[in-house]
């Protein structure tokens, strides 16, 4: 760092959403004693998302920490197609921005060596970084997880979605539509890519209703999507009371690998981990990014600020997860290249026969070979193997 920089701290974080905000939390529960700095411009942490996960994706030290964040929990989920209807038996917990916002600027506030800096960094490089204003912060450790970049250059497609917090009318609502979460709706119309409802019961009263499309541009009419998505939530039963918050995306869906070294740069002076989805740590099917940040956040809490180890244990963890990503990414290839858009539903009605267990660690990153000869080889009830594709592809 060259300039007026002056302040020193142990670990820098820089971005203040989902996956420094694990790391966070990991690191004043296992070193509290580190001084942490997170920089982030944003009035709020975590910025306008539900993050949902599988119960099973959180690790030591993070399971503690996180329960604090958890909005709401569900010992079991459900997803539907036109010939399917299964309720998979794996609990499933969703976080709102709002929650940890709360949750994790009251953890700095407390914690006597952490600090919030509101600023946006504009130089990071191993050993510290400089902030808009001039500022100069000094660490051994730094973590780089300022979100989405610039998409990567080859993708399958785009992951978008448009979602609507609702608030129900409890006088006109007789008993909850959904239960239980229904992340999959297939059985609704197609509209020239995998469409499915995604819907999460949040508490009574309140539910998330998201209309999700797998297609091949980024393009996103926010409004249409919203009007879709609260006519299907009518259409279903839901008395509509209001809209409390709306959320959209539209995450990249690759299929080159385009970062394969990994994502740490060490100098004389320290380290920088490129974290989160900044990094490639995404799941390169479903664009979530919770599983794998959690145990990026629990390997550096293990090593804590010295940069020898953190090289150590980001290279190794990246060679584990780019073999999944991996496996991953020839999926989109499959899906995108070898299936017609209105028939991609079929594919995922296919995997969604499989063991609750395969699909748990498919969502995960953590598939077994046996896993991943099921999903490749399996027979297929409707005709829709990917074994022939699979030996097209390879060939
Ligand atoms: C609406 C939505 C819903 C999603 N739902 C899920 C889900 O349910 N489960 C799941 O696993 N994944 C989900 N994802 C995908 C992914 O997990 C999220 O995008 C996740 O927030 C990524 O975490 P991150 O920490 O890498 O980036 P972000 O959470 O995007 O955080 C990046 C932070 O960096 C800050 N920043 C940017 N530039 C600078 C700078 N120069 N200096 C300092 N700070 C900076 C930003 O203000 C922001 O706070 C969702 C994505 C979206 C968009």
């Amino acid at each position: 760092m060259s300039g007026r920089a002056t302040v020193s701290h142990d670990v820098i974080l820089v971005g203040g959403g989902l996956q420094n905000g694990l790391v966070a939390l990991a690191l004043l529960a296992r070193r509290p004693g580190l001084r942490l700095a997170v920089v982030d411009p944003a009035p709020t942490l975590g910025g306008n998302h539900t993050w949902s996960f599988h119960a099973t994706d959180l690790v030591a030290p993070l399971a503690d920490e996180v329960e604090p964040l958890v909005v709401a929990r569900w010992s079991e989920h459900e997803v539907r197609f036109p010939a399917l209807a299964r309720v998979v038996r794996e609990p499933y917990r969703a976080i709102t921005s709002e929650r940890f916002h709360e949750v994790l600027s009251a953890r700095l506030a407390g914690a006597p060596h952490a600090s919030w800096w509101r600023a946006r960094a504009v130089e990071v490089a191993p050993g510290g970084v400089r902030l808009d204003d001039g500022t100069g912060l000094e660490a051994p450790l730094v973590v780089d997880a300022r979100g989405p970049a610039a998409a990567p250059v080859t993708t399958a497609g785009w992951q978008k979605f448009v979602g609507l917090e609702l608030e129900l009318d409890g006088d006109r609502g007789g008993p909850a539509p959904h239960p239980r979460p229904l992340l999959m709706d297939a059985t609704v119309e197609q509209l020239g890519g995998f469409r499915f409802l995604y819907v999460l019961p949040l508490a009574p009263g309140r539910v998330l209703v998201e209309d999700t499309v797998y297609a091949g541009g980024p393009e996103l009419d926010r409004q249409a999507v919203a009007a879709r998505a609260r006519a299907w939530a009518e259409a279903a039963g839901y008395a509509v009371a209001g809209v409390r918050r709306v959320e959209h995306g539209c995450l990249p869906i690759p299929l080159a690998d385009e970062s394969v070294a990994p994502p740490v740069d060490l100098g004389p002076r320290g380290v920088v981990v490129r974290g989160g989805v900044h990094g490639g740590w995404f799941h390169p099917t479903t664009g979530y990014s919770f599983p794998v940040a959690a145990r990026l956040a629990a390997m550096l809490a293990e090593t804590g600020p010295a940069p020898a180890e953190v090289v150590a244990g980001v290279t190794a963890l990246w060679a584990a997860h780019r073999r999944q990503a991996r496996f991953a990414r020839l999926l989109n290839r499959l899906l995108f290249r070898h299936v017609a858009p209105a028939e991609r539903w079929n594919v995922l009605a296919r995997f969604y026969r499989l063991p609750d267990a395969t699909i748990r660690r498919f969502y995960a990153l953590e598939l077994t070979t046996a896993d991943r000869a099921r999903i490749v080889c399996g027979r297929p009830p409707r005709g829709f193997g990917l074994r022939p594709r699979f030996s097209q592809e390879v060939s």
